[in-house]
């Protein structure tokens, strides 16, 4: 392909080739090039980039198969990548006791796709809904820095233990998030989010946000079919020109094959295709830290979430937990230093010291009988873990059932 500054160089060296190229008309004529060359050059650099961000991976549905793959072939035959937001809880629930969806994410994450982290269990603390979770819409009430951090820091030890994935993104449970959310995602090193609101800008110090657009696959009936293709195609288009992306928001159970036997996968696939037809090489699939990464001046995170290490330590849940007689307390730190792990009782009293020497960096496992050390087993109840490296202490709640 010819650049512009080729052509206008030709122009210059070879001006025979325009007859006419003689005193001021030509002047005007060259001038005229210029103009059309730097619209066209725009136009030709001028990428459309495209998020498909499936919230609430894994919800509760009956549905089966329960695989994200089905959905994740028809998208990725397509070119297109997935932007997974991952309710962290549901990776240690009841449904996923086989593993698979720990096992179809972790391949996802490995084939280019992306692990949002979407709060951690999408439940409420105060009032118990699962519509929400970081702010309580239902009470208007703000949770506190203390309660939101430890729901941040419980979903990302999750997303390590489980898949061995640090997460860059967060997108709030029901789009409920307050200024303290936004700090506390900032101090545990995640620089963007995907709720509503102002888009591509920063929305809080450095904290980026790429808003979704529309959903259309929300309970699809057969009827909508063809109308919902037609609507989003043009809504895709208006987003195109205005925002120069276009995030299409998908909710996990209507992705399965399950789910009216594929409808949703179908209709994506479709309007896939026809993105394709219409944009061709201009339209880039992306995920939404890739998104970011194009449009944020000032990205910071980069070079930290390239390595996919912890700079602080991380204590991952216990398992099983509550535990009879024994159970396995993991963590990972992010460089060799002098280690204590302890379990505290509720008064405060340190009532056995597990670990308390040096370590590498790593992921390190202690296997514990629930026993003092003088071997006396320590009585029913709720106890912590906690994980000290220099300054740094880490906690989480065990709890033994006799
Ligand atoms: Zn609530
Ligand atoms: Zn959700």
């Amino acid at each position: 392909m010819i650049t512009q500054h080729e052509q206008l160089t030709n122009h210059i060296i070879y001006p025979e080739t325009y007859p006419g190229f003689q005193g001021r008309t030509s002047l005007k004529y060259l001038l005229f090039l210029l103009v059309i060359f730097s619209y066209s050059s725009l136009f030709a650099i001028e990428k459309f980039y495209f998020i498909i961000r499936v919230d609430d991976i894994q919800s509760r549905t009956t549905w089966e198969p329960r695989r994200i793959i089905d959905f994740q072939e028809a998208v990725e035959s397509r070119g297109g990548k997935i932007s997974w937001a991952v309710i962290p809880h549901r990776l240690i629930e009841i449904q996923n006791t086989d593993g698979q969806l720990t096992r179809d994410l972790r391949e996802s994450v490995a084939r280019g796709h992306e692990i949002v982290l979407h709060g951690y269990n999408h439940i409420c603390p105060t009032c118990g809904q699962s519509s929400h979770e970081m702010y309580c819409s239902s009470t208007a009430t703000h949770h506190t820095y203390e309660v939101q951090a430890e729901m941040i820091r419980q979903g990302m030890d999750i997303l390590w233990d489980s898949l061995q994935v640090i997460p860059r993104s967060f997108v709030p449970p029901g789009h409920q998030a307050d200024t303290t959310t936004y700090r506390v995602l900032l101090d545990h090193d995640i620089e963007l989010i995907s709720t509503t609101g102002s888009t591509r800008d920063s929305m809080y110090h450095h904290l980026y946000n790429l808003a979704p657009h529309s959903e259309y696959t929300w309970t699809l009936s057969e009827s909508e079919y063809h109308a919902k293709l037609r609507t989003a195609l043009s809504e895709i288009e208006s987003r195109r020109q205005s925002d120069g992306y276009y995030c299409l928001l998908l909710h996990d159970p209507f992705i399965r094959q399950g789910y009216e036997n594929g409808r949703v996968i179908a209709w994506t696939a479709e309007l896939l295709d026809s993105l394709r037809t219409r944009y061709g090489r201009g339209l880039a699939f992306v995920t939404l830290s890739e998104a970011a990464e194009i449009f944020n001046p000032s990205p910071v995170n980069v070079a930290h979430a390239e390595n996919r290490i912890p700079r602080t330590p991380v204590l991952h849940p216990n398992y099983p937990n509550p535990f009879n007689p024994s159970t396995t307390l993991s963590y990972t730190i992010p460089q060799g230093g002098h280690v204590t792990l302890t379990i505290v009782d509720v008064s405060g009293k340190a009532v056995a010291r597990l670990i308390d020497t040096y370590q590498a960096a790593g992921k390190h496992s202690y296997h514990w009988d629930g026993s003092s050390p003088d071997g006396q087993p320590l009585s029913s109840g709720v106890y912590l873990s906690v994980l000290r490296q220099g300054d740094r202490t880490v906690s989480g709640k065990i709890i033994f059932l006799k």
